[in-house]
């Protein structure tokens, strides 16, 4: 029987040495056309399981405008990453809605965009990368970089933070697939890497190929827990996960301000030099930055090229704190307004008392992180008393309750 007759009845290729075709009842199919079928199936799949993300495809101001339910400040930022999800998103739902284009050469391959943050601690890194993800509708993690280590080593690996999106993700690998993964305090990772008599050495540079591998793209087999789904283990992509790291990057704006003071006057000579001008700086600074900046703190150039999209959040001032307090949906005076509530007590805050209350945050020098100690310590007594305590109707917090002067007022009912 000659073989040249024998065609793949997918796409015409003729049977040769180097193209074997499997033979079915009617017909033949080659290793490319295998391929690509199994490719559209597993989008089938995923259309399915990621229908949502798509289907409701935010565009960046919408975007930006439900982060701003949820965090105060930091626009340059929330435009930057509302920009990078809605283009990552987008060009999901190109490759969705046509798989072949994977294979068409011809198509411009659009690549991903991880984000890295820069900016001090306490100033809604997490809480951006996380409300995104609420957002977008897919599973979300959080890995520290600090804590990973090198497959082997004892710690959390590189791919355990798969296994998390997995978890997230109630075991579907599809959605899992279009993930976001944060992973803070990225500068920290590289400088355990810059010493070489750490005891941390193993997740230095090693652990940073391994994120790398990650990063760019790589199918990654999970190893199960489950003795009986130890056959049944699935085969992460991580092409498609979308990843920002995080990092205060403290010492950055030193060099940064030396690097723009050789020489130069001042920085940001259109901008108005009031008392705002430390902030202004600090965000222009950081646009500025390059990533041999990031060098200085180990991070091999490899790993910073993969993170095209530099951003940075600024230290939050009084004004940003109070409102911190007050305005996002789940405000930490909102939340106290309401467990109060519960004792059928109405807890009021002077608008001096918030400003105090922002104060001492600023003191604490942990940004937005600190308002919740301040609070918790600020109401501890009144939540202690208030429980067994009869006819309280309502508890005043003034600046000097704030500042310890007096204690808080708590009115009884007439
Ligand atoms: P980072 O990751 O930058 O260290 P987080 O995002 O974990 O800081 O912030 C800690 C907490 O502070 C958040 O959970 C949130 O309650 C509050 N917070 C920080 N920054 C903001 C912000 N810009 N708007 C609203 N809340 C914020």
């Amino acid at each position: 029987m000659s073989t040249d007759k024998i065609h793949c009845s997918f796409c015409g290729q003729p049977q040769g040495p180097d193209i074997p075709l499997i033979a079915g009842e009617e017909g033949h199919i080659c290793e490319e056309c295998v391929r690509l079928a199994s490719q559209v199936v597993g989008s089938w799949g995923r259309k399915r399981a990621a229908s949502k993300p798509l289907q409701n495809l935010l565009k960046p101001a919408e975007i930006k405008e439900r982060l701003d339910q949820y965090i105060i400040g930091q626009d340059l930022a929330k435009e930057t990453i509302a920009v990078a999800v809605y283009n990552h998103f987008k060009r999901l739902s190109m490759e969705n809605e046509n798989p072949k284009m994977v294979l068409d050469k011809q198509e411009v391959d659009i690549e991903k965009s991880n984000i890295l943050l820069l900016g001090p601690s306490g100033t809604g890194k997490t809480l951006l990368a996380s409300t995104l993800a609420k957002i977008v509708g897919v599973p979300f993690v959080i890995a520290d970089a600090t804590t990973l280590t090198q497959a082997g080593y004892v710690g959390e690996d590189v791919e355990s933070i798969l296994v998390r999106l997995m978890d997230n993700a109630e075991g579907n690998q599809e959605l899992a697939e279009w993930g976001i993964v944060y992973i803070d305090e990225i500068d920290k990772l590289a400088r355990a890497g810059e010493s070489s008599h750490g005891p941390r050495d193993v997740s230095g540079e090693g652990v940073q190929q391994a994120l790398l591998k990650l990063v760019e793209g790589t199918r990654m087999k999970l190893k199960s827990q489950n003795r009986k789904e130890q056959n049944n283990e699935p085969t992460i992509d991580t092409k498609n996960i979308l990843f920002i790291a995080g990092g205060a990057f403290s010492g950055l704006e030193k060099q940064l301000e030396k690097r723009f003071n050789t020489g130069q006057q001042g920085i940001g000579f259109h901008v108005d030099l009031s008392s705002t001008k430390k902030s202004y700086d600090q965000l222009r600074l950081f646009e500025e930055v390059l990533p041999e900046d990031l060098r200085h703190f180990g991070l091999i150039p490899e790993f910073i090229g993969r993170f095209p999209i530099i951003t940075a959040l600024h230290d939050l001032d009084e004004e940003a704190l109070v409102r911190i307090l007050t305005e996002p949906r789940n405000a930490l005076i909102r939340q106290y307004h309401r467990l109060f509530q519960f004792e059928k007590v109405d807890l009021q805050f002077t608008p001096e008392a918030l400003i105090a209350i922002a104060k001492q945050a600023i003191e604490r020098g942990t940004g937005a992180r600190g308002l919740r100690g301040v609070m918790e310590s600020l109401l501890r007594k009144v939540m202690y008393d208030i429980p067994s305590q009869e006819g309280i109707t309502s508890c005043e917090v003034d600046e000097d309750a704030v500042n310890k002067k007096k204690s808080i007022e708590l009115i009884m009912a007439e």
